[in-house]
């Protein structure tokens, strides 16, 4: 495994409302600093403070392997970035 700076894995953002079904992402092979959750097709990654300011849900967002995604939120800090949440773009 991989030494990851950017802490502990994040909550999954479907769990993050649904307090019963609270379970961490996992990071992304390859990748540093992106997890995902493949039960819900979701992913999370730590972009800069003032790139989470101005995205809303919604918004598209190129994805970490540079697939069309869309935000879904911003999460925690970490690490000097915020999380932001997104999924693949299956319109
Ligand atoms: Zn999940």
């Amino acid at each position: 495994m991989q030494s990851q700076p950017t802490g502990p894995n994040p909550f999954c953002e479907i769990g993050r409302t649904h307090p019963r079904d609270r379970h961490r992402m996992k990071p992304v092979e390859g990748e540093s600093g992106v997890w995902e959750c493949p039960r819900h097709d979701l992913f999370a990654r730590v972009v800069e403070p003032g790139v989470a300011g101005e995205l809303e849900r919604g918004d598209p967002f190129v994805m970490h392997d540079g697939r069309a995604g869309v935000v879904v939120r911003a999460g925690d800090e970490r690490g000097g970035g915020v999380l932001l949440y997104y999924r693949p773009d299956e319109s």
